[in-house]
């Protein structure tokens, strides 16, 4: 969730919607627990999107059609197919829905959809928090705030719980070799996600908020869990501006 798209908003929206259908035509195993789905529309065009967004999809669970957002986690430029990526979750019906398709299935989603969304890079030094699969929005708000004019310093911070869960790491990698701007800081370990979404409050805390007053730079934040509204809350409480703090919850 975000400010600006409180929970009910998928579903609300998602009745307004057209629905699209999409083939699977590409998985891709980032770890045994990590996945990505490549999904080519089989009709209609994909509607023009903004880096953030997530896409509605239906998911049959026990003789009901429940919906379920994922974020669509290749850039706009890429064109389709377009990827999606998530993990597993324990108990959780509708990543295992996602874990069961294979090639050539078909899906149906509406969207895409979402207020957690960058569309130029802000005036300012402009910071990326996440942690796991939370990367998602993430990826290609940082592609585009790079392919911006600002030459403002991005920083992405991004954390897990173990090395495999540090996703797209060549890429992002690759990509702070290219920009003298952007700042690159994995951090893995600790027993889990939770513990490693304490680990980046803590070195938001050492860089952002005790580091120095200058309270003028914009945060994206993604997770899952409470913890994501403890860190926008600590940046807010410290003063940054409520509008500078953008986050999305899982
Ligand atoms: C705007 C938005 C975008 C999202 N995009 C993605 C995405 O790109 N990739 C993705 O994997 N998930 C994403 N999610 C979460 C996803 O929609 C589902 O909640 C998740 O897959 C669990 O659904 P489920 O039916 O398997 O489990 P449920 O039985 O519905 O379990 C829900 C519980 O799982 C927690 N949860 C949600 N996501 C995760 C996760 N990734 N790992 C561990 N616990 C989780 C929730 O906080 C909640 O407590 C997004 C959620 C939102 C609100």
């Amino acid at each position: 969730m975000s400010d600006a798209a409180p929970p009910s908003r998928p579903a609300a929206a998602a009745r307004t919607r057209p629905t699209i259908r999409a083939r699977v035509v590409r998985i891709f195993d980032h770890a045994d627990d990590t996945r990505s789905l490549f999904l080519a529309p089989t009709a209609a065009a994909m509607p023009r999107y903004l880096p953030g967004m997530f896409i509605s999809i239906a998911i049959a669970l026990g003789g009901e059609t429940r919906v379920r957002p994922y974020t669509i986690a290749s850039s706009p430029e890429d064109g389709t197919p377009f990827e999606i990526c998530f993990n597993r979750v324990p108990g959780g019906a509708g990543a295992a829905w996602l874990f069961a398709r294979a090639l050539g299935d078909e899906i149906e989603f509406t969207g895409p959809f979402g207020a957690f969304a960058l569309e130029r890079a802000p005036a300012a030094e402009t910071i990326f928090i996440a942690e796991g699969t939370a990367i998602a929005p993430i990826r290609p708000m940082v592609r585009r705030a790079l392919a911006g004019a600002h030459r403002n310093a991005i920083t992405l911070l991004y954390g897990a719980d173990r090395a495999a869960h540090i996703l797209y790491r060549a890429e992002f990698e690759q990509l702070a070799t290219e920009h003298a701007q952007f700042h690159f800081v994995p951090s893995a370990g600790g027993p889990d996600a939770d513990a490693a979404y304490v680990r980046l409050i803590d070195e938001a805390r050492r860089r952002w908020v005790a580091g120095d007053a200058d309270r003028s730079r914009h945060f994206y934040l993604c997770g899952v869990g409470p913890r994501v509204l403890e860190l926008r809350d600590l940046l807010r409480g410290a003063g940054y501006e409520r509008r500078a703090v953008h986050y999305e919850q899982w």
